[in-house]
């Protein structure tokens, strides 16, 4: 199964893949995350990158493109994929089609996560992951089961990301809206377009993603 996880910034879009990516099988590809590791091993792209994301900008489709490229690797993925974050602008969104045409891959559907804007900001400000796995956290919603330990691996190493702040994620919105809502239309006029109500809690969501994926499953 491969399917594109689509939303605002805080719309539950990497908690909710790393659920999916267990249940299914399927691999979590977020090229937030490839541009946090680019910025990490402190390589040409990931300061280049760093720049932006600190600004709540959009890095270049160009680069993002290629990111892609090199990682849907077809026998890695073999089982599918969940797309997270990618893609953020109707040109990735065609350069996606290529790339997977070319590969003899095809998407099966792509979830809309729809969160009204005055949610998103306690979402994002709240949130940490672990530093070992990547499990995701928030001080309120998703709390760690024992504090300052990571339920998944045991780690009591957790990060905060640099850009969910207050001032970034208001640009983050302001770029989700001017750059990556047109893609949403796309997705509807192929006909692989699913809404849902993102704004209940985290297993009320996670269920009616598991209905909608158990229904793709049967038809395939
Ligand atoms: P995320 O982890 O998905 O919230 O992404 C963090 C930041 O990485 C975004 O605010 C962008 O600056 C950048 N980014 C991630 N994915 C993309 C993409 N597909 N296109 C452009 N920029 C991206």
């Amino acid at each position: 199964m491969k399917l594109i996880l689509l939303g605002p910034p805080g719309s539950g879009k990497g908690t909710q893949a790393q659920k999916i990516e267990q249940k299914y099988n399927l691999k979590q590809l977020a090229t937030g995350d490839l541009l946090r590791d680019e910025i990490k091993s402190e390589s040409k792209i990931g300061r280049e990158v760093k720049k932006i994301i600190d600004r709540g900008e959009l890095v270049s489709d160009k680069i993002i493109i290629s990111l892609i490229e090199n990682s849907i690797d077809k026998k890695k993925f073999s089982t599918g994929f969940i797309l997270d974050g990618f893609p953020r602008s109707v040109c990735q969104a065609k350069a996606l089609d290529k790339i997977l045409q070319k590969k003899n891959l095809a998407l099966d559907i792509a979830i809309e996560l729809l969160v009204e804007d005055k949610k998103l900001i306690n979402r994002i400000v709240g949130r940490f992951s672990c530093a070992n796995c990547s499990a995701v956290y928030h001080d309120f919603d998703n709390k760690t089961k024992k504090e300052g330990i990571c339920d998944k691996c045991g780690s009591r190493d957790f990060l905060r990301r640099s850009d969910d702040t207050k001032e970034v994620f208001a640009e983050r919105l302001k770029e989700y809206y001017r750059l990556t809502a047109p893609i949403i239309p796309y997705y509807k006029d192929k006909g692989m377009l699913k809404s849902i109500n993102a704004m209940e809690s985290i297993s009320y969501i996670e269920n009616n993603i598991y209905g909608i994926l158990d229904s793709v499953k049967k038809q395939n």
